[in-house]
């Protein structure tokens, strides 16, 4: 049996456990991630048109055009790997991407099947990065209320002095969850309107917030 093929769009707030169910979903479903960050930085080091392209913009400080990144994103797409089904995540950014990316997958005889929205009460997202800590010396991630360390403000790994990133503080991240969701409701509305938004609680257990996910799209 070869399987269902499920393409995919994942969008949430930071702070919601996109990636934390992004690399679950993919497990789950056999799929393809595809983060435009990572999809960027593996053009422009392999060297494709597009990557050539983006990095011309890029070297001389401006913005790569929507044209660039959608055909980054074609390339992507037609490589063996996604046959299964994909899931992208960082992309579309604007409704312009959007309607280019519905041209594209179109001309391949592709379609979405589904647009997870995974959305988390403020105040709660609010809890989750503030709370946040870094190590100084590993990188490794604590959180004052959900995940201590044994040992208040040292990393359990090896030692060393946990930190607040700077724009963890309750100002910065109600500042990019405002600059998020003014960037994000036009694109939530689009794909409101075309019947394919699926909004999930992320505010759960994250087995739950997946099983949800597998819910909506009625693959189980
Ligand atoms: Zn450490």
């Amino acid at each position: 049996m070869g399987g269902i093929v499920v393409n995919l769009l994942i969008m949430g707030p930071p702070g919601a456990g996109k990636g934390t169910q992004a690399e679950a979903l993919i497990k789950e479903l056999n799929i393809t991630h595809i983060s435009t960050g990572d999809m960027f930085r593996k053009a422009i080091k392999e060297g494709t048109e597009m990557g050539k392209k983006a990095k011309e913009y890029m070297d001389k400080g401006e913005l790569v055009p929507d044209s660039v990144v959608v055909g980054m994103v074609k390339e992507r797409l037609l490589q063996p790997d996604c046959e299964n089904g994909f899931l992208l995540d960082g992309f579309p950014r604007n409704v312009t991407q959007a309607e280019v990316l519905d041209e594209t997958l179109d001309s391949m005889g592709l379609k979405l099947n589904g647009v997870i929205n995974i959305t988390v009460p403020r105040e709660k997202i609010i809890v989750r990065l503030t709370g946040r800590r870094i190590c100084r010396s590993c990188g490794a991630s604590y959180h004052v209320l959900f995940n201590k360390p044994a040992i208040e403000g040292r990393c359990n790994a090896c030692g060393g002095e946990l930190y607040q990133r700077s724009d963890d503080n309750e100002m910065a991240v109600i500042n990019r969850l405002e600059v998020y969701e003014a960037h994000t409701q036009p694109l939530i509305n689009y794909y409101s309107e075309r019947g394919l938004l699926k909004n999930i609680n992320g505010d759960q257990d994250i087995k739950k917030v997946l099983e949800d996910i597998l819910l909506s799209l009625n693959i189980r």
